[in-house]
C-alpha cells in the first residue's frame, strides 16, 4: 500500500482535534486485522456511467430549491469490504440505494458524513473552500465510527470529479453567487445483524440544492437548552460529524421550532458552558471588564465541540486582520481572540452590564449568521443586530471576507483557501 502523506494542517492548536484524529485513523489504514488491503480507495480507478434521464435544474427561489431534496445528476460511490478493501469508485446517475434491512447504518449508527459546498465565482469559476480540511475530518469521524480510513486525498478527488461533471449544468455561469451543498457519507452496510465492526462500507458524495439560510430577518433566534439535555459530553463523540450526534437533538430543535426559535443553543453542565448553536459553532463579540473588545468561542479541549473549518476560517482571518493594533478595516477596534470554556452567565452578565456587541453562528450549512435573540431560562436577551438590523459590525465584517474568498475575490490567509475545480 502507497504510504499516504498528509501535510501538517495548522501548528497551532486550532489543528490538534483533527491532527490526533487524523493520526488515529492512518495507524488504522494498516492492514485490516491482518489482512493485506489490496484495495486502496483509488480516485484513478473511477468508471463513469452519465445519466440517459437527466433532471431539470430548479430555479434559484424556488419551493423545489429549497426543499433540499433535489440533487444533481450523479453522486460518487465506492464500496469497502474488509477482504478487498476499496473497490475502484464509480461516477453514476443519482438514484436509490439498495441495502439490506439488517445493514449496520441501519441498527447502529455506522455513519458519519461530510459538508461543503460548491461556489459559482463572480469570476465564472468553480470554488471549493478548503476541502482538505473537511475531507481530512471525514477520516476522524470514519475512524470514530468503526468505518474504514482511507487517503483524504482520494476522497477530494472524487468530489472534484463530481463537481466538474455536474457543476457547469446546475451551477451555470448565470448564476454567479449561487452554490450546490456536497454531502460526502459513509455508511456501515454489513448486513451480519450483531453489534460489530462493520465489515462491508459504501462511500457516497451527493450534490444538493440548497437555498442560502443567512440572511434571517431580525437574526438567528437561539434557544438555551434545558438542564434535562446536552448534545455531547466529554469522551463522547461530539467532535465527530457521525449521524448519531444530531437524531437525538432533533427532539428539542422541533420544540424550539414550534416556539419561533431557529436553532438550539447548546449548552453544557450546571455552569452552563456554551458549546454550539444547532450544527454550526457559535461566537461572541464583547467588552471585557477592562473595556477590550474580545471575540469568543468554545475551544476544542474537551472535544464536545466539533471542529468547523468555518470556525477555523474564522479564527485565523481575525487573528491576521484584527487582531493587530491596526485592524485592517476601518472603524473597529482591534479584537482579542479567544479560544475557551466560557457559560452562559458570562453572557447575561455581559448584557446586564451593557458589554455585549453581538453574535454569529459559523457553519458551512448557515455560513455566517447573525443571531438576533437568546432565550435562556426564560430570560430574553435581544441581541444587537447593527445599524442596519443586518448583523453587527464584525459579523458583518468576516462575513464578507469569507463571501469574497468563496466567490473568487479575495484568496484568504495564505492564498489557498479558494480550490479551484476545474471543468470540462
Ligand atoms: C458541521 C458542523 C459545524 C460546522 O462545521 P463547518 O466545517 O464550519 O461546516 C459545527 N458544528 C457542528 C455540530 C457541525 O456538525
Amino acid at each position: 500500500m502507497a504510504p499516504i502523506t498528509i501535510t501538517p494542517i495548522d501548528d497551532d492548536k486550532v489543528s490538534d482535534l483533527t491532527a490526533q484524529g487524523i493520526e488515529h485513523a492512518l495507524s488504522k489504514t494498516k492492514p485490516h486485522n491482518g489482512v493485506a488491503t489490496s484495495g486502496e480507495l483509488d480516485a484513478s480507478l473511477l468508471t463513469t456511467s452519465l445519466t440517459t434521464s437527466p433532471r431539470p435544474v430548479p430555479a434559484i427561489g424556488s419551493a423545489e430549491m429549497a426543499s433540499q431534496k433535489i440533487c444533481t445528476d450523479h453522486m460518487i460511490q465506492a464500496k469497502w469490504t474488509e477482504e478487498e478493501g476499496w473497490a475502484a469508485p464509480s461516477l453514476q446517475p443519482y438514484g436509490p440505494l439498495s441495502l439490506m434491512p439488517t445493514s449496520s447504518c441501519l441498527h447502529y449508527a455506522t455513519q458519519c458524513f461530510e459538508g461543503m459546498k460548491l461556489y459559482r465565482g463572480h469570476d465564472g469559476k468553480l470554488r471549493l473552500f478548503r476541502p482538505e480540511l473537511n475531507c481530512k475530518r471525514m477520516l476522524m469521524s470514519t475512524t470514530r465510527i468503526a468505518l474504514p480510513a482511507f487517503p483524504p486525498a482520494e476522497l477530494l478527488k472524487l468530489i472534484v470529479k463530481l463537481c466538474a461533471t455536474d457543476g457547469e449544468k446546475w451551477l451555470p455561469k448565470d448564476r454567479a453567487g449561487a452554490f450546490l451543498y456536497i454531502r460526502p457519507a459513509m455508511i456501515g452496510t454489513d448486513f451480519a445483524l450483531g453489534v460489530q465492526r462493520p465489515r462491508e462500507a459504501l462511500l457516497l458524495v451527493m450534490l444538493t440544492c440548497f437555498a442560502p439560510m443567512d440572511d434571517i430577518p431580525g437574526g438567528a433566534k437561539l434557544l438555551a437548552s434545558q438542564d434535562d439535555m446536552c448534545r455531547a459530553w466529554p469522551g463522547g463523540f461530539g467532535y465527530a460529524k457521525v449521524g448519531a450526534n444530531y437524531g437525538p437533538s432533533l427532539v428539542a430543535q422541533g420544540e424550539a421550532r414550534e416556539k419561533g426559535f431557529h436553532q438550539i443553543l447548546w449548552l453544557f453542565g450546571e455552569d452552563c458552558t456554551i458549546t454550539e448553536a444547532g450544527a454550526s459553532n457559535f461566537f461572541v463579540v464583547w467588552r471585557t471588564k477592562e473595556g477590550k473588545v474580545q471575540i469568543v468561542t468554545a475551544d476544542l479541549d474537551e472535544k464536545i465541540v466539533l471542529d468547523g473549518v468555518t470556525r477555523r476560517s474564522v479564527l485565523e482571518l481575525l487573528r491576521t486582520r484584527l487582531a493587530s493594533s491596526s485592524p485592517a478595516v476601518e472603524g473597529l477596534e482591534p479584537v482579542e481572540v479567544v479560544e475557551r470554556k466560557f457559560t452562559m452567565f458570562e453572557i447575561e452578565e455581559a448584557y446586564r452590564e451593557g458589554r455585549f456587541i453581538e453574535a454569529f453562528a459559523a457553519g458551512t450549512a448557515w455560513f455566517i449568521a447573525p443571531v438576533g435573540h437568546i432565550q435562556f431560562r426564560g430570560n430574553d436577551l435581544a441581541i444587537p443586530m447593527g445599524d442596519d438590523g443586518e448583523g453587527g459590525k464584525y459579523t458583518t465584517v468576516v462575513k464578507r471576507w469569507l463571501k469574497n474568498i468563496m466567490w473568487g475575490q479575495d484568496e484568504g490567509v495564505g492564498n489557498e483557501w479558494g480550490f479551484i475545480v476545474e471543468e470540462a
